[in-house]
Parts: structure tokens; C-alpha cells; sequence
């Protein structure tokens, strides 16, 4: 079994916005050499996340809205208070959402669904430069 490990670097623009990772994971697969496996796209910092979801424009505005339902921004955030902080908010969206997903692979193409896509989230307040590790285990 072989595994290759690699880290990307994605700017955000903070704030809920979206970004397709598919084709960087594919990327990593072709490069691998592994024709089967999973991969595995896991974003290193607690104010953002990686999930499957359909990548379109109307979905793309509305999940920041429907986070702000389940999430608000507004609150006596005790994070906020203790640290000077201002990104409760943005943690607590992130780790309901995880860090994570693992997606397998047959014949060097993901088993994704028609509209499934691999997308980071970022929730922080401000534009952010996140570390994306990408981890192929395969053969
Ligand atoms: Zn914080």
C-alpha cells in the first residue's frame, strides 16, 4: 500500500465562502500513482471545514445563510470575551461541520455522485491563508 501525504495552501475570503477542492484531489491521485484507494482532504484549522455538497451558484449563496440560521453570529460568546476574539461563531459552525471527508477511488477516478463535490468552508471573520493536507492511501 503506498500513501502519499500533501499539503495545499488555499486563500479564503473568511466569512462562509466556498471552494471546490475536487480537482485538487483528483490531482493528487493522478499523481500518486494509486489507481485504488481513498483520499482524504482535511483542513488544519478550527475555524473552517470540508464537506461534500453540490458546488452551484444558488446553493453557494444560500449555505451561508442557513449556517447563520443554525449558527448566529450574534451572541454572548464567552470564546469572544476570554480570548479578545470575535470568531465563536466560526468555531462552533466548523466543528459541527468537521474538519474531514474521505472519499474512495476505483480506476483513478472518485466515486463521487453526479453533483457531489469536496468543499472547504471557511467560517473566520477575515480573510484567511488555510493549510489543506491531502493524503492518498492506495494501490
Ligand atoms: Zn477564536
Amino acid at each position: 500500500m503506498t500513501i502519499r501525504t500533501q499539503t495545499i495552501t488555499i486563500d479564503t475570503r473568511g466569512t462562509g465562502q466556498m471552494q471546490n477542492l475536487t480537482d485538487r484531489a483528483q490531482q493528487a491521485i493522478d499523481t500518486s500513482g494509486c489507481t485504488t484507494g481513498i483520499v482524504t482532504v482535511f483542513v488544519a484549522h478550527t475555524t473552517a471545514a470540508v464537506i461534500i455538497s453540490e458546488y452551484e451558484t444558488g446553493l453557494i449563496e444560500d449555505f451561508p445563510h442557513a449556517i447563520e440560521r443554525l449558527v448566529p453570529e450574534a451572541g454572548n460568546f464567552r470564546h469572544n470575551q476570554l480570548n479578545h476574539d470575535d470568531n465563536a461563531h466560526s468555531h462552533i459552525r466548523a466543528s459541527i461541520l468537521g474538519p474531514s471527508v474521505t472519499v474512495p477511488f476505483v480506476g483513478g477516478s472518485l466515486l463521487l455522485g453526479t453533483w457531489q463535490k469536496i468543499v472547504l468552508i471557511d467560517f473566520d471573520t477575515h480573510p484567511r491563508s488555510r493549510n489543506v493536507v491531502i493524503q492518498v492511501q492506495g494501490e
